[in-house]
């Protein structure tokens, strides 16, 4: 089947195709108008660019959208956000701005935008006022190639893994597992669930609901469920029968901290691969992280230009040096703690102690990327106490396999471990964790059943999106945010 749309502005500026009629739908980013000639500049969320199209005289006088002006005003209605059809002709541009400009024959107004209540004026907005309209903030500039670059790597993302012969699964995102142990988390209900027919437990205590209509609120799924915090568990479910997958997919925390790092919702990459072990997983990470930045400094040039240009002037350096790095850093949590005792007897100042038991604070892992490596390092072989209980076990008693990356600007993006493979030591943790191993017996029979070693870690995407592109907030690089306190 062979199907035709309207052509977009990326694809006409890439054919280049000069002398060529063309149609193009987009909006009004900006217009001037002198005494006999327009000049529109239009962009349809294509690309960063706009293309100029030139309206003469004949074209204006041919086109009624001219003559069509706001009631209120009483200005010509081809204004800023308005959505147009042009028609024309591809021409080498006057200006030096661009190759060819669009010559038009005809302009047909297909939606105004008064601009006395049209909120997305010439000028920069605020991010925080844009939060608020983020119905529109997509037409931004910032926001507009921010949307496009997270596009960008989620497809790298599966070209990732679909090239590493990985098995793409989708994990439940209602789940009964409570005690991952990665966060709150957000409970799930039926609204309508004063049913006598569903079985499982009585929620509690009686509701005046419950008292009124004489009925019993029950569970749903005859048990408590909840937002997943983490595909992890499901995850190694099926690394037990495929080897490799990964699941990518959204993911639910009730963080009640209002930081410019935390969502609510956000969407998590999480591979899980069986006879991988620490050594191999870090090495994984470290691959993943360099084919989303070499591919986003490879497709997105233009976004990456803007976005350098807006709102962070050392981005593309920083992109850049990860790529032509040979390796990224690895060290010990040990190690780590080493090194920054080192800085605060040489007179470096944290607010928080360094001392191998207390774990290592934002300030302390901004140190080590940021001013001691000036590169992504990979943190490994962490204390055991405070880290899941899925974790594998090291000889020494103390550590356990787990690893994060940790990157400049922002801290940790990937948190992962080497899983506790053995029976008895995952069901020790387990019940030193106050945890029901029988409520696991799932979990704990891939121990019992062709068990074998392996590993997985979580990016979180809006943690790799933020880096790619320089955004201070995690809101502005997710469509419509979900934070504490924001839903809209
Ligand atoms: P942090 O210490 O940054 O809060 P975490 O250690 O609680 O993260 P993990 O449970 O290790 O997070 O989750 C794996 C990854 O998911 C993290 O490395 C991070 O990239 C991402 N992530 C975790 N929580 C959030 C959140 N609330 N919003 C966005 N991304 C998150
Ligand atoms: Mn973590």
């Amino acid at each position: 089947m062979i199907f035709t749309m309207p052509a977009t502005v990326k694809e006409i500026l890439a054919a280049e195709a000069k002398g060529q009629e063309v149609e193009l739908h987009a909006w009004v980013r900006s217009c001037r108008d002198s005494k006999n000639i327009s000049f529109l500049n239009l962009n349809d969320g294509s690309c960063v660019s706009g293309i100029q199209v030139v309206v003469d005289e004949e074209c204006r006088k041919a086109s009624p959208a001219f003559a069509q002006t706001d009631q209120i005003n009483g200005i010509n209605q081809i204004s800023n956000g308005a959505s147009l059809r042009v028609k024309g002709r591809l021409v080498a541009s006057q200006g030096n701005l661009q190759a060819v400009e669009i010559q038009a024959s005809g302009i047909e107004l297909l939606g105004a935008a008064p601009q006395d209540t049209y909120p997305l004026q010439k000028k920069r907005h605020s991010f925080e006022f844009l939060r608020e309209i983020s119905h529109l903030r997509g037409r931004s500039n910032s926001i507009g190639a921010v949307m496009r670059l997270r596009n960008r790597l989620s497809m790298l993302v599966h070209e990732f893994f679909q090239q590493h012969g990985f098995y793409y699964i989708h994990t439940p995102i209602i789940t009964v597992s409570d005690a991952e142990g990665a966060g709150e988390m957000f409970r799930v209900e039926s609204s309508g669930c004063l049913d006598e027919g569903r079985g499982g437990e009585s929620l509690g205590e009686k509701s005046a609901e419950e008292k009124s209509t004489g009925k019993k609120r029950k569970y749903f799924f005859g048990q408590e469920a909840f937002l997943t915090v983490s595909g992890q568990m499901e995850g190694e479910v099926y690394a037990h029968s495929h080897g490799r997958v990964y699941t990518f997919g959204p993911t639910f925390r009730a963080e009640e901290s209002n930081t410019s790092r935390h969502l609510a919702e956000f969407w998590m990459i999480e591979p899980e691969v069986a006879f991988l072990e620490l050594d191999g997983l870090m090495d994984l990470a470290e691959a993943l992280v360099r084919h989303l930045i070499g591919g986003t400094l490879r497709h997105c040039a233009e976004e990456l230009e803007l976005l350098n240009k807006w709102i962070e002037p050392e981005l593309l350096r920083s992109l850049q040096s990860v790529t032509e790095s040979e390796h990224f850093v690895r060290i010990s949590y040990t190690e780590a703690i080493a090194l920054l005792e080192g800085a605060v007897q040489g007179g470096k100042k944290f607010d928080y102690r360094v001392a191998w038991e207390d774990g290592l604070q934002t300030e302390h892992e901004r140190w080590l990327t940021e001013e001691h490596f000036r590169q992504p390092v990979i943190v490994y072989n962490y204390p055991a106490e405070g880290k899941a209980f899925y974790m594998k076990q090291n000889e020494d008693g103390k550590t356990v396999r787990g690893m994060d990356v940790l990157v400049p600007r922002l801290g940790e993006i990937i948190g992962g471990s080497q899983r506790e493979d053995d029976y008895e030591k995952l069901k020790a943790r387990m019940l030193a964790d106050g945890m029901d191993p029988e409520h696991y017996q799932w979990y704990l029979d891939l121990r019992r059943f062709g068990g074998t070693p392996h590993s997985g870690f979580g990016l979180g995407f809006e943690r790799i999106v933020q880096y790619v592109t320089g955004m201070k907030n995690i809101r502005d690089v997710i469509p419509f945010p979900r934070a504490v306190g924001q839903a809209s």
